[in-house]
């Protein structure tokens, strides 16, 4: 089947100048993309003429469908429509039934019409008019043999209803759209690289219509599998296929798939179990908590946590020996490991998890620099501890933490009786 391309293009000095986010592009990605449209490039130009006019020439000899979002409004900067005529050859006319859409939304909110909000009801002739339900500015659709131009408003929730109401069902009409299917693999405690090497004999087997792509962030990285046919239920059915091939090879890595979050991984474990988990966080300090309580129903689990951060209170409150302490100091595997346990007895939990390291950027020493972090589980039967040497920099330390005690619970959690 025939791939159809679009190209998005914003249009607004706002957006060059870091004012405004291009939220506009990335939502309608999103959304071509769920309709089987590939958007090839996303494009963004100023308050300029010269460059509108270029912009909407490239954009035409690659894809065919652009979109464009911006520089509709009634003010002399707003340049979208007078390009638009320029490009198409031709002038500008009042379209009535935009003006009778227009005069009715002002009349509706008690407010009169002025010379600039009829100006709005001028479209360039060679356009279809689309109505814009909840503001003032009409979307406008052109051919141009086989291609479509379609410019909308710059408000995103003006261009998202008209996007989803008129413009997706339009372009649907026209093209012949395959079916793009995706599903996330989601792997954690290995590196980019390591898993593409792991995984490289697979990958290079994909049949054609299946494309990978690595999505690396702070200690994940995800696998997007992309299908694209015309049977979803094929799609589904080869993905599906390709999973259970890729299992082996990435093993425990994969912590699940789609939407799923670690912490919400780990809560569906824990609830499985139906074991009990409390916390003793200090390097973290109170980060681990807060991703597990951020999974609603996690009060079934979480019993609380304690955040042990000063020397004292790791001695006074929590209960670590001084002598542990004194001898190995606070990011040491003696100390985790007493921090655990004690916290799991403390808080009468099936499970104890804790962390102790030095997140930057002070506080480190030649044998401890900064990033050591040691991590801790304990249940009844067994105590694992871990080492970790991660960044230099403190917020990425507290997330990496976080996330590995979190795979050390998924890992170390004994089996569903
Ligand atoms: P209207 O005619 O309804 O005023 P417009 O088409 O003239 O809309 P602009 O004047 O360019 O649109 O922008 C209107 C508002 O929408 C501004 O607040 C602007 O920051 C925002 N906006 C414009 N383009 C984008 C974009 N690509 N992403 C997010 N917001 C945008």
């Amino acid at each position: 089947m025939k791939k159809i391309y679009a190209e998005i293009l914003a249009i607004g000095d706002e957006l060059l100048y870091g004012q405004t986010l291009d939220t506009n592009s990335h939502w309608i990605s999103g959304e071509l993309d769920k309709a089987g449209i590939k958007v090839i490039r996303r494009t963004t130009v100023g308050d300029l003429e010269q460059d509108i006019l270029t912009a909407f020439a490239e954009a035409e000899t690659r894809a065919d469908i652009i979109l464009i979002t911006g520089g509709l409004g009634p003010t002399s900067d707003d340049l979208t429509k007078p390009c638009l005529c320029k490009y198409f050859n031709c002038g500008l006319q009042i379209n009535e039934e935009a003006l009778a859409e227009i005069t009715q939304f002002f009349k509706s909110r008690g407010r009169e019409l002025t010379e600039l909000n009829r100006q709005q009801a001028a479209l360039p002739t060679a356009c279809t008019k689309i109505t814009n339900t909840i503001g003032t500015a009409p979307g406008m659709w052109f051919s141009k043999g086989d291609k479509i131009f379609m410019s909308m408003p710059g408000v995103p929730h003006e261009m998202k209803k008209m996007m989803t109401e008129s413009v997706i069902p339009k372009l649907l009409e026209k093209f012949k759209t395959p079916i793009i299917h995706h599903q996330i693999i989601k792997t954690v405690g290995i590196g980019e690289s390591f898993l593409a090497d792991k995984i490289s004999e697979w990958e290079k087997s994909l049949p054609g219509h299946l494309k990978l792509a690595y999505l690396p962030s702070l200690g994940e990285v995800k696998l997007r599998l992309t299908g694209m046919g015309s049977s979803l239920d094929d799609l589904k059915h080869d993905i599906a296929d390709q999973i259970n091939k890729l299992k082996p090879l990435a093993g425990d890595y994969i912590y699940g798939y789609g939407e799923d979050a670690l912490e919400f991984v780990v809560g569906q474990l824990l609830r499985e179990r139906r074991l009990t988990i409390s916390v003793a966080e200090s390097c973290t300090g109170g980060y681990l908590s807060h991703l597990i309580t951020s999974i609603p129903g996690s009060s079934d689990y979480f019993l609380g946590s304690i955040i042990p951060y000063a020397y004292e209170i790791k001695m006074r409150q929590l209960g670590v020996k001084p002598e542990t302490l004194e001898k190995y100091g606070a990011v040491s595997e003696p100390t985790i490991i007493e921090m655990a346990n004690i916290v799991r007895a403390k808080f009468n939990a099936d499970i104890g998890v804790a962390t102790s390291g030095i997140a930057g950027p002070g506080g480190a020493t030649p044998e401890k620099p900064v990033g050591t972090v040691w991590i801790a589980y304990s249940d009844k039967h067994q105590t694992v501890t871990r080492k970790l040497q991660l960044s230099k920099d403190r917020m990425i330390n507290i997330r990496m933490a976080s996330m590995a005690v979190l795979n050390l619970i998924r890992l170390s959690l004994p089996p569903k009786s």
